[in-house]
């Protein structure tokens, strides 16, 4: 049996139809079938059941298919509901079906696991307190007495021409003062992240195996090179013949992550503060529930979070009277911000489907707005054609004006959404601040999207904020002209202090 072209659609009146003898009649219809059978087994196809990745999957569909379990609501329904629906329930039942997935982490009982080779240290720091507890007085050198403490500290240094590890001894001592005091020199500590009901929390102390320097290297190769514990593992032994655990080279990157919070909630108010912010959010997982990461990019400052895709979630993000412009797509949370510009480059890929579609007039629909929107784009950026613009913004409204009613569902809705949003679609013609695509947001986000390929997203709540606040100060950094590995050193080596954290730099003026 012949098969069915699809370009025959667009060919096709039903009057044609009435012409045709039984026969035929029949033969059409069978071919009509197999290409619908055809078609609908290809959109049924998923990571299971073809050779496309899983992360190809629909991520509303994902407990349907036995996979990391998701919650949540369509791209354009509703905002609303988050955990109390069906799939959630679900959820909960299969997991509760299955055997308790292992923790991770070393089995209780297991043999434990000893440094092979002795350290070999290369140099030595004494600490001797410098006042007395007790009276103030100063102390030094000369009043030290016994031994307290002590502890090695691997580091990198970058020299001119590379990388090379040293192992530090710190010695911490005892100096008694002339009223008799005796005081104790001992390691910083700073920050901490508590958790109830975890075995060990997260405390950053100077007393520390992993040295600032190496602790933003594991975690610049983490967050940055999106390697995993693992790999990370593999990686220092073998190029830098460091042996360290998992669990360490975890804590590294939770280190950073700690002490990059205080620092995003300062990049947070500088984007409430900001003139211009363009807004973007792509799915994440959160130990298999379905999260959003949303973005959010100024002139200088990028900051990101892991939250529901509720308006709240934004609103934590840019604030209740946010007073600037935001430049976003067509999502519904964005939608009552007045001072608004839609991303152009999203309503030229709807309509170039359209153009490239069997929509019939529909298509012509599509050409002519991909064309005067790229034009529109093209001669405001090049602005000396005023009566230029103005004839393209009234031949789009026209455009979608004879097509708000045409009878193919896609076209008529991009029709009315273009019409809808007008405002919204032609806000950077009167506006020179705003830029006509979102395309800043979105390559931030370009990042991370590949990052949750790779590791399916976070596992708790904890690991979540400290991943988007380490990525708002690593992409904040790159944005400033700002090395963010030495800014991240300094960041843990005063996180670890208990010393006020430093913030990022400004710009450097070019
Ligand atoms: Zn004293």
């Amino acid at each position: 049996m012949p098969r069915l072209r699809i370009p025959e659609f667009t060919e096709f009146e039903r009057a044609d139809l009435s012409g045709l003898p039984r026969q035929e009649l029949e033969d059409l219809a069978w071919r009509f079938r197999e290409l619908a059978r055809t078609l609908a087994n290809r959109l049924g196809e998923d990571s299971t059941t073809s050779s496309r990745p899983p992360s190809s999957d629909d991520p509303y569909r994902r407990d349907q298919r036995g996979g990391p379990g998701p919650v949540g609501q369509g791209r354009d329904g509703g905002a609303g509901q988050d955990a109390a629906t069906p799939g959630r329930e679900a959820q909960d039942k299969t997991d509760t079906d299955k055997a308790p997935a292992k923790p991770p982490g070393k089995r209780l009982g297991m043999p434990g696991h000893w440094r092979r080779e002795p350290i070999v240290v290369s140099r030595e720091i004494e600490h001797v307190p410098v006042v007395c507890e007790a009276c103030q007085a100063a102390l030094g050198a000369e009043r030290r007495s016994r031994q307290v403490s002590a502890h090695h500290v691997f580091d990198l240094e970058r020299g001119a021409m590379g990388l090379q590890v040293i192992a530090t001894r710190h010695r911490y001592f005892a100096a008694s003062c002339v009223c008799g005091h005796a005081t104790a020199a001992s390691p910083g500590v700073g920050l901490h992240s508590r958790i109830e009901g975890r075995k060990r929390d997260l405390q950053l102390s100077e007393r520390c195996l992993v040295g600032p320097t190496l602790a933003i290297f594991i975690a610049a190769l983490a967050l940055r090179f999106r390697l995993s514990r693992l790999k990370v593992q593999e990686f220092l032994l073998g190029w830098l013949g460091l042996e360290l655990g998992v669990a360490t080279i975890n804590r590294c990157i939770h280190e950073f992550g700690r002490a990059s919070e205080p620092v995003a909630e300062d990049l947070i108010a500088e984007v409430r503060a900001a003139e211009v912010v363009h807004l973007d959010e792509t799915p994440w997982y959160q130990s298999g529930v379905l999260l959003w990461l949303w973005v959010a990019v100024t002139v200088n400052t990028v900051v990101y979070r892991i939250g529901s895709r509720r308006k709240e979630d934004l609103v934590a993000l840019v604030g209740h009277a946010f007073l600037g412009w935001w430049v976003t797509d067509g999502y519904m949370a964005y939608r009552d911000h007045p001072r608004r510009q839609r991303c152009l480059a999203h309503l030229i890929r709807k309509a170039m489907a359209l153009a490239e579609g069997y929509y019939g007039p529909g298509s012509a629909f599509g050409r002519d707005l991909v064309r005067d929107l790229r034009r529109l784009i093209e001669r405001v950026r090049d602005g000396d054609n005023d009566a230029a613009v103005k004839r393209l913004l009234a031949r789009i409204k026209w455009n979608c004006q004879c097509n708000e009613h045409e009878i193919e569902q896609k076209v008529r809705a991009l029709a009315r959404e273009i019409l809808n949003d007008w405002e919204a679609v032609i806000a950077f013609v009167a506006e020179p601040l705003l830029s006509p695509t979102n395309n800043d947001a979105e390559r931030a986000l370009r990042h991370a999207v590949i990052a949750r390929r790779i590791s399916f997203g976070t596992r708790t709540d904890e690991g979540s904020r400290f991943y988007a606040a380490s990525l708002s100060v690593i992409d904040t950094c790159r944005k400033r002209g700002v090395d963010p590995w030495i800014y991240g050193r300094d960041l843990i080596a005063a996180a670890r202090k208990g010393s006020s954290l430093p913030s990022i730099p400004a710009k450097a003026a070019a």
